[in-house]
């Protein structure tokens, strides 16, 4: 059993964008579990865009990060001891842990058993997991019907890349947004997506809407909020729906850099419904996301890709980088070895 363990913790909250020097690193000594605890080993960790609000003082859905304390994320790992019943040496668990190379889990980590038959271990941490069902939910709010267009930003990684492929089961035309051509490539070619745009290069972001989705767009599952949702509303149909997944645009932003969108007019003139949502308010469909997204994955209706980068201690950097789109599918760090 290990005796001590390696955490990333936050050194201080960032100002504007987040840089290196917001995280430090320390070993501490583990002690025994105590009753109820779980020791887990971590395997793949799971980087997200809401730990960036996690780091901010200010109240958001999720509890803050605290200073000097180690940063929580969704983990794969091995139990490697164990006070709980449920749990023993040897399982693989998914739960909400430390950024570490083992943490001493609680209840509060909410572990859970994960099947390494069903899939690869990283898709825990994407497509059958937090990131799949906010797609999974985002599009059953936006029901799209057969036919109709669909248009999704961020679409070549965590959540865009499942939005999109549910569309195209729903017998939508899919249209993309992605920072790169690379990325565009990969939604057209390998995803099934009728149409995509890289939005740093098109001329302007109307233009390239018009171009590829040249009959408006009935739903716009929106990851990135900013222009990118002023040219969505611009080129909307009406009774279109704009589900609000998240606004990555503006997390690194401070409030009077923020972009204002101003034509919110189209939501009344058009009869847009405008709705927003947070995955964790449907937590009770957890199984009943994963039986169907495991019968899409297991048929080949729906695949998945995984950006990967090895090591707990390049994990801030591989944080800053998922920010800025250096991602290129759903941002995992691998910690250790798969048992
Ligand atoms: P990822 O972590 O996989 O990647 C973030 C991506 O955002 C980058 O790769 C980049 O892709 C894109 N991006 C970064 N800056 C900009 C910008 N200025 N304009 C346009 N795109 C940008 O993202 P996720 O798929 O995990 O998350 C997508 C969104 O969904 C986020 O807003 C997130 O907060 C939200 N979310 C909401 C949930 C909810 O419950 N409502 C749950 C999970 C996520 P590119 O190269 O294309 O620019």
């Amino acid at each position: 059993m290990p005796t001590t363990t390696r955490q990333i913790i936050l050194k201080q909250r960032p100002e504007g964008w987040v840089t290196t020097d917001d995280f430090d690193t320390r070993e501490i000594e583990l002690g025994g579990p105590g009753d109820g605890d779980v020791l887990v080993r971590a395997i793949y960790m799971s980087l997200d865009p809401y730990m960036r609000g996690r780091m901010d003082a200010s109240k958001s859905y999720a509890a803050n990060f605290q200073i000097g304390e180690p940063l929580k994320a969704r983990v794969i790992g091995e139990v490697t001891a164990s006070n709980d019943d449920t749990f023993h040496p040897g399982d693989l668990v998914f739960g909400m842990l430390d950024w570490a190379d083992h943490t001493m889990a609680g209840p509060a980590a909410g572990l859970r058993h994960v099947d390494p038959a069903l899939a690869p271990l990283p898709y825990y941490l994407g497509v059958l997991g937090m990131p799949g069902m906010t797609a999974w939910i985002g599009m059953e709010m936006g029901d799209p019907k057969p036919g109709e267009t669909v248009f999704v930003s961020a679409a070549s990684v965590a959540v865009g890349q499942i939005a999109g492929q549910l569309g195209r089961l729903r017998g939508c035309r899919v249209v993309g947004s992605a920072g790169g051509d690379d990325k565009v490539a990969f939604l057209t070619n390998e995803l099934g997506f009728d149409a995509a745009f890289n939005y740093k290069t098109a001329p302007d972001l109307l233009t390239a809407l018009e171009e590829h989705a040249p009959v408006g767009v009935d739903m716009y599952f929106d990851n990135v909020g900013g222009a990118t949702l002023e040219a969505a509303l611009d080129h909307a149909n009406n009774f279109a729906r704009f589900i609000q997944c998240g606004m990555i645009s503006q997390y690194n932003l401070e409030r009077d850099q923020m972009q204002g969108i101003r034509n919110l007019t189209h939501i009344n003139r058009k009869r847009i419904r405008m709705e927003g949502f947070i995955v964790g308010d449907h937590a009770e469909r957890l199984d009943e996301f994963m039986g169907q997204m495991a019968g899409w994955l297991k048929s080949g209706a729906v695949t998945y890709r995984i950006h990967m980068t090895d090591g707990l201690e390049n994990a801030p950097e591989a944080f800053i980088s998922m920010l800025k789109g250096g991602n290129f599918g759903k941002q995992v760090v691998r910690i250790g070895d798969e048992p």
